[in-house]
C-alpha cells in the first residue's frame, strides 16, 4: 500500500443488495484503503446490523421509523449502540453528500436510488455507479452535474466499465476526434436465449430469475431475462460516453467473458474479458486509475474455449427495440420506460401478469405518454409517479 494516499471512505447505498455484498468484499481485502462512512439497507436489517459489526460504520440508514427500531435493538445487543441510525430518502442523501464521505457506491436497485445517486454527484463525490436507472432517468441533469462539480463517475456495470477501460484515457466524449466508430455493448441472452418464443408466456419467475452466468438482485434478473437490461444499457451508455444510438451495437455473447467492446476507425476493436463476477469491476472503479486485488480468479481461456457471437433478435427481445425507441425519442421518454418496466416486473414477480405481458405494458405506456421536457428532479419524479399509474392501470 502506497502511503501517500489517505483512506478513501466510502458510503455504501444499498449495502445489503447483491452489489452492495460484493463491494464489502472488495474493500474487506483492503482496509488499508478504505474505511466504510455508511451502510444502508432498505428492510434487511439483520444482514445490516452483521455488516455493522464487521465494518464498523459512522451511519446507517433503513426505509423506515420501524426497521430504524428493529435495527436499534440488534446493534444494542452487539454493542454498537454508537452508529448512527437514521430512515427515509432524505437520510440516504445525507449520507451520500456528507463530509465524512469521499466515495459513494450507488447500488439500490430502481428508481428509488435516483435521488441519493444524483445528490452524490451534485456534492461532487466519487460516484461509484451501479444503478444504471438512475441514469436512464435523469442523464443529461446526471451528467451535468458530474461535469460542474468536478466530481468523478465511475461506471460500475460490467458493460460500461469494460468499455471505460477500453477508451482512451484522455476520452472526452468526442467519437470523430478519438477515432472511435462503435460502442459494442456485450449481453449473455439470459435464460430464454433458445427457449421457443411460443413457451415464453408460460415461463415463471423462478426461471426468468436463474441467469446462466451471473448473480444478481432479482429486478436485474428479470430484466437480464427480457432483455430490457441491455436496453437500459444502451441508454446508459448513451450518457456515460455521449455515444448516439446508432453508434451503439448490443452483440449477444453467452458466454458472457467479453464484457463489452470499443469498435475503431482503423479496423481495432478493443475488449476486456474477465469472470463474470461484479467484484472485478467494482475494484477497478474503487482503486481507479490504480488496481488492486478483486479477490476474482485469473480467467482462465482454454477452461472458456469458446467465444460466440449472434445478433439480437427483437422478435424475442421487444423490450430492447423499446430501449432504443425511448432514447431516440428522449426527453422524459427513458423516465416512462423505466417507470412501467418496474410495475410491469413487480407484476411479474407477484404472478400478476405473464412474461409477455411486461413488454406489452411498456409498449403501451410509452404510446399513451407523451415525451415531455424534463430539466430537474421534480419533473422527472412526475414523470416516474404518472407512469407507474398508467402502468398499474393497464394491470388491473
Ligand atoms: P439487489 O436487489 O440485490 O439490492 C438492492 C439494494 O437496494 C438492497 O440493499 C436494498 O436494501 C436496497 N433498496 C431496495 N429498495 C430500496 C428503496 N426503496 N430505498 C432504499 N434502498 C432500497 O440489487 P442488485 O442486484 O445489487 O442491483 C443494484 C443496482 O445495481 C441495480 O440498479 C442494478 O441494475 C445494478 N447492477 C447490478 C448488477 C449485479 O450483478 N447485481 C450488475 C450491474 C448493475
Ligand atoms: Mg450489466
Amino acid at each position: 500500500m502506497n502511503n501517500m494516499y489517505k483512506k478513501q471512505r466510502v458510503c455504501i447505498l444499498g449495502s445489503t443488495g447483491s452489489i452492495g455484498v460484493s463491494t464489502l468484499d472488495v474493500i474487506a481485502r483492503h482496509p488499508d484503503r478504505y474505511s466504510v462512512y455508511a451502510l444502508t439497507a432498505h428492510t434487511q436489517i439483520e444482514k445490516l446490523a452483521q455488516q455493522c459489526a464487521h465494518f464498523l460504520p459512522q451511519v446507517v440508514v433503513v426505509g423506515s421509523a420501524s426497521a430504524a427500531d428493529g435495527l436499534r435493538q440488534l446493534l444494542l445487543s452487539r454493542g454498537l449502540e454508537k452508529i448512527q441510525i437514521e430512515f427515509g430518502p432524505q437520510a440516504l442523501c445525507d449520507a451520500a453528500t456528507a463530509a465524512e464521505c469521499d466515495s459513494v457506491m450507488a447500488a439500490i436497485v430502481g428508481a428509488a436510488g435516483l435521488p441519493a445517486s444524483l445528490a452524490a454527484a451534485q456534492a461532487g463525490k466519487k460516484v461509484l455507479l451501479a444503478n444504471k436507472e438512475a441514469l436512464v432517468m435523469s442523464g443529461s441533469l446526471f451528467m451535468n452535474a458530474i461535469k460542474s462539480t468536478g466530481a468523478s463517475l465511475l461506471p460500475i456495470d460490467s458493460e460500461h466499465n469494460a468499455i471505460f477501460q477500453c477508451l482512451p484515457r484522455s476520452f472526452d466524449g468526442e467519437l470523430d476526434k478519438h477515432g472511435i466508430r462503435k460502442i459494442l455493448l456485450t449481453a449473455s441472452g439470459g435464460p430464454f436465449l433458445y427457449r421457443d418464443v411460443d413457451t415464453l408466456s408460460a415461463v415463471t419467475p423462478e426461471e426468468a430469475v436463474a441467469h446462466p452466468n451471473w448473480v444478481m438482485g432479482r429486478k436485474i434478473s428479470i430484466d437480464s431475462a427480457t432483455m430490457m437490461n441491455k436496453g437500459l444499457e444502451v441508454i446508459e451508455a448513451h450518457w456515460l460516453f455521449s455515444v448516439p444510438a446508432d453508434q451503439i451495437d448490443v452483440v449477444i455473447h453467452p458466454q458472457s467473458v467479453i464484457h463489452s467492446m470499443v469498435s475503431y476507425n482503423d479496423g481495432s476493436v478493443l475488449a476486456q474479458l474477465g469472470n463474470p463476477d461484479m467484484r472485478t469491476p467494482i475494484a477497478y472503479g474503487l482503486a481507479f486509475p490504480e488496481r488492486i486485488d478483486s479477490g476474482v480468479e485469473a480467467l482462465d481461456l482454454v477452461k472458456v474455449g469458446k467465444l460466440n457471437f449472434e445478433a439480437p433478435d427483437l422478435v424475442r427481445f421487444p423490450c430492447l427495440r423499446l430501449a432504443y425507441h425511448a432514447l431516440r425519442s428522449g426527453h422524459s421518454a427513458p423516465t416512462v420506460l423505466n417507470a412501467s418496466n418496474e410495475i410491469a416486473v413487480q407484476a411479474f414477480l407477484d404472478g400478476n401478469i405473464s412474461f409477455n405481458m411486461i413488454a406489452q405494458v411498456i409498449e403501451q405506456c410509452l404510446d399513451k405518454i407523451p415525451s415531455s421536457k424534463v430539466a430537474d428532479l421534480e419533473s422527472i419524479l412526475g414523470v416516474d409517479a404518472h407512469a407507474r399509474r398508467v402502468a398499474s392501470s393497464l394491470i388491473q
